[in-house]
């Protein structure tokens, strides 16, 4: 598909004759942007979803694996982009599922991200929050890349080390600016059980293989900046990759992730029907059963798109039965509730070709899965996943 706007024209001409409602979860950059010019198409697009006053007819959420805004301002920005206004309830970074682990809201967590980390862990139900920025501040003589801090005595800097609180888990919001600080403390952070002062477990095979709980937002290993930059830039499943392999290289073992939220998990798609269930009772329409997703990149949105597919094809059964996935249904905030599990029936991919993915384009190669999500489809499968879904 060439862009969201040959879609949309095609299918929104087949709900006038179809009466059952869809809904269509949108990815940002690729599909309505690149950095911060919006791709031809667009504004027809939205003209054919929405009313005059800039309401949504059709049940519609954007989905984007950017962790560095909260939904607020992310919906503030896409409204000073598009000419109207998005409601923040209809954005999903890829943090969002977060509120549904309420068993880590009370401890106290290392948030790993760039400047708004600290405000968006809180916004997210976190109660006890601790930035690298602070360990940093705290442990500076644990921070020695820099050439000034290896002179640093700990003894001189004990008073700052007063506030600090034992790690009790590590929430990994998206790429840090200063790889080499993260990657130290969190590497620290996790041997010492975060204590940040002795080791735990010896660094040698067959070290304890546990450690506290960690959950990673967005595992995308590139994504397209804007026009200026056609090649794509890495992202925070880099810093994964990069940070599962220091600590393979020194314990033999590989992190175990609690989670990994954002697309292509199928937690955040579930999260995203639930909120189009929700726009659907608002506009007193049917349930949704068919959910359309239109996104640039192949493994993460088509592939999202196909696991969550075949997850509701399974009857709702999945990866995810050990979390508490009602919480969608009980903790949005909104009376009455509305039904998302056993509703959503189908979920069907659409890529287009205006970001990371584009026809014979070699740089596609690059765009691989950090996680072993692949091996969750069938061979079938994954030799159709980069097939849209949606024929004309
Ligand atoms: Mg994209």
């Amino acid at each position: 598909m060439n862009n969201i706007h040959r879609f949309i024209q095609k299918r929104f001409h087949l709900r006038t004759r179809h009466a059952h409602p869809f809904g269509i979860v949108l990815d940002i950059d690729g599909v309505l942007f690149r950095g911060r010019n919006l791709l031809p198409g667009v504004k027809e697009a939205f003209n054919l979803i929405t009313d005059k006053k800039g309401n949504f007819v059709v049940p519609t959420v954007f989905l984007t694996n950017g962790t560095n805004s909260s939904e607020k301002s992310k919906a503030e920005q896409l409204s000073d982009q598009l000419g109207f206004r998005i409601p923040p309830e209809n954005v999903l970074m890829s943090h969002s599922p977060l509120r549904m682990f309420t068993d880590l809201h009370d401890k106290q967590v290392l948030v790993v991200g760039q400047k708004k980390a600290m405000s968006i862990a809180r916004g997210m139900g976190f109660k006890k929050v601790t930035t690298i920025d602070q360990l940093v501040k705290w442990f500076p003589h644990l921070d020695c890349t820099d050439f000034s801090r290896k002179t640093v005595d700990p003894r001189d800097t004990e008073v700052f080390r007063k506030r600090f609180r034992p790690i009790e888990a590590i929430v990994m919001l998206g790429e840090p600016l200063k790889w080499e600080t993260s990657l130290q403390l969190l590497l620290d952070c996790v041997l010492t059980h975060g204590t940040m002062d002795s080791m735990t477990s010896p660094l040698v095979a067959g070290g304890r293989p546990d450690h506290i709980p960690i959950v990673a937002c967005n595992v995308d290993l590139v994504w397209m900046a804007d026009v200026a930059s056609q090649l794509p830039r890495i992202g925070h499943g880099v810093f994964i990759h990069v940070l599962d392999s220091l600590y393979a290289e020194l314990t033999k073992n590989h992190l175990q992730y609690r989670a990994v939220l954002g697309k292509p998990t199928e937690v955040s798609y579930l999260h995203a029907a639930h909120k189009i269930q929700r726009q659907a009772r608002a506009m007193d329409l049917d349930d949704v059963k068919y959910l359309y997703v239109i996104g640039d990149n192949p493994m993460s949105d088509v592939l999202g798109a196909r696991l969550f597919d075949r997850y509701l094809r399974h009857g709702g059964v999945g990866r995810f039965d050990h979390l508490d996935l009602e919480a969608f249904e009980k903790n949005d905030g909104e009376k009455p509730r509305v039904r998302t599990r056993n509703v959503v029936e189908r979920c069907i991919s659409i890529l287009v070709e205006t970001g990371v993915y584009q026809e014979n384009c070699h740089m596609n190669g690059v765009v691989k899965p950090v996680s072993a999500l692949m091996d969750n489809l069938s061979k079938n499968e994954q030799l159709k996943l980069n097939q849209v879904a949606y024929f004309e």
